[in-house]
């Protein structure tokens, strides 16, 4: 039996980028019956802001969202209906799950059979191509949804879905090794401040950038070995060498949403070094020098969320307490707020809203 389902929810939703937000209390709840085969419906607990849900709300990607659009792809929720005509769901009813920005992907493509589910052509994004999670009731897919582990509260486990299984994977395939340096161009920020975490965890040495005494007393509290502030500092690339001992960090794994973030990262590179992009401005270039990437043999790669494997991982070390996310709690209807905040590069970590009940 499925619990009682309201026909109208609470939600934010995004009608055009020039449009205010609005809250709205009175938006429909899609009912169980109406659910396709391999959908489900989860009744969402919390769920974290991510930066890419301020992109998506302003539109600033060569890519636009679906609108009206609710955003939001770090929520944590209980399922409270499965469609009819699912066969094997792997999920239950009153299980908590996550929904990350993979919503769905079709898992028979290559890309999907490669891993690489974040690139199937039939993917829905969540808060981007389809309904996201800033409301009381989403739909999503039985076969792409996380199971939470029972460690973990709803509210801590938020921001794994996308922060963490984000800069779990970049870390993963940057091909970085214990002992070795890895540098951090927005470690103050979501995604920043978990890999600092994920990257203790293996053993890495961590050099923080970023701005302001409170994200320097985060990065400190969280492990990060040495601090550059960007604004402070007028040779980014002697800093970053220095803190090395001169020859500079192995991988450079760079979160800042703004172009600014990346243009000195091959330059300052050890000779065989990995970029791995991840912060995502919608319109700049990679700019850097093709000669010293080619002298200096470094690699450049694109690390774009994770796939279900990778959040499964992610979210173990966050059940065994080896990583958290420091957040804030607010409301829903604080959201606007929050992406003024996002956009002024005054939060240190995360928030995380708390849906109404
Ligand atoms: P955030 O705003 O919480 O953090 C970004 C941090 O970068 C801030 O702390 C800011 O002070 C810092 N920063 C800005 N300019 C800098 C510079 N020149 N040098 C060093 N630090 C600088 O944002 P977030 O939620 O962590 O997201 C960061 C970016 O990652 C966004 O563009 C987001 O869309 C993108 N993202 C990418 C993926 C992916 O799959 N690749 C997944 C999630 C988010
Ligand atoms: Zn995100």
């Amino acid at each position: 039996m499925s619990p009682n389902i309201p026909k109208t929810q609470t939600a934010a939703i995004v009608t055009s980028s020039d449009a205010p937000l609005e809250v709205r209390t009175d938006h429909p709840v899609v009912q169980p019956s109406e659910l396709k085969p391999g959908e489900c419906l989860v009744h969402i607990l919390s769920t974290g802001v991510c930066h890419t849900d301020l992109h998506a709300r302003k539109n600033d990607w060569p890519l636009s969202p679906k609108t009206p659009l609710i955003g939001g792809h770090e929520g944590v929720g209980e399922v409270v209906a499965i469609a009819e005509g699912t066969p094997n769901a792997p999920i239950k009813i009153g299980q908590r799950v996550g929904i990350k920005w993979l919503a769905y992907s079709c898992l028979d493509c290559e890309q999907c059979r490669n891993g690489l589910e974040q690139s199937c052509p039939n993917q829905k994004l969540s808060g981007f191509t389809v309904d996201g999670t800033f409301a009381q009731y989403v739909v999503s897919y039985v076969h792409h949804v996380t199971p939470i582990p029972d460690e973990l509260p709803s509210d801590a486990a938020a921001s794994i879905l996308c922060a963490g299984v984000t800069v779990y994977r970049a870390l993963k395939y940057s091909g970085a090794r214990a002992g070795q340096w890895v540098v951090l161009p927005g470690a103050g920020g979501g995604l920043g401040h978990l890999a600092i975490q994920y990257a203790a965890n293996m053993g890495l040495r961590v050099i923080a950038i970023d701005t302001g005494a409170e994200k320097k007393k985060l990065v400190e509290s969280l492990g990060a070995e040495k601090w550059i502030d960007f604004k402070e500092t007028t040779d980014i690339v002697k800093a970053v060498q220095d803190a090395t001992g001169g020859l500079g960090p192995h991988v450079a794994v760079v979160t800042s949403a703004s172009a600014t973030g990346y243009q000195q990262a091959v330059d300052y590179l050890r000779h065989g070094g990995t970029l791995m992009a991840v912060g995502l401005p919608g319109h700049a270039k990679l700019e850097s020098s093709i000669f010293w990437t080619v002298l200096k043999s470094i690699t450049i790669r694109g690390s774009y969320v994770g796939n279900r494997q990778d959040a499964v991982e992610a979210l173990e070390l966050a059940a065994q307490g080896k990583v958290k996310v420091v957040f804030a709690v607010k409301q829903l209807s604080e959201l606007s707020d929050i992406y003024e905040d996002l956009d002024a590069g005054k939060i240190a970590g995360r928030i995380v809203v708390n849906m109404p009940k």
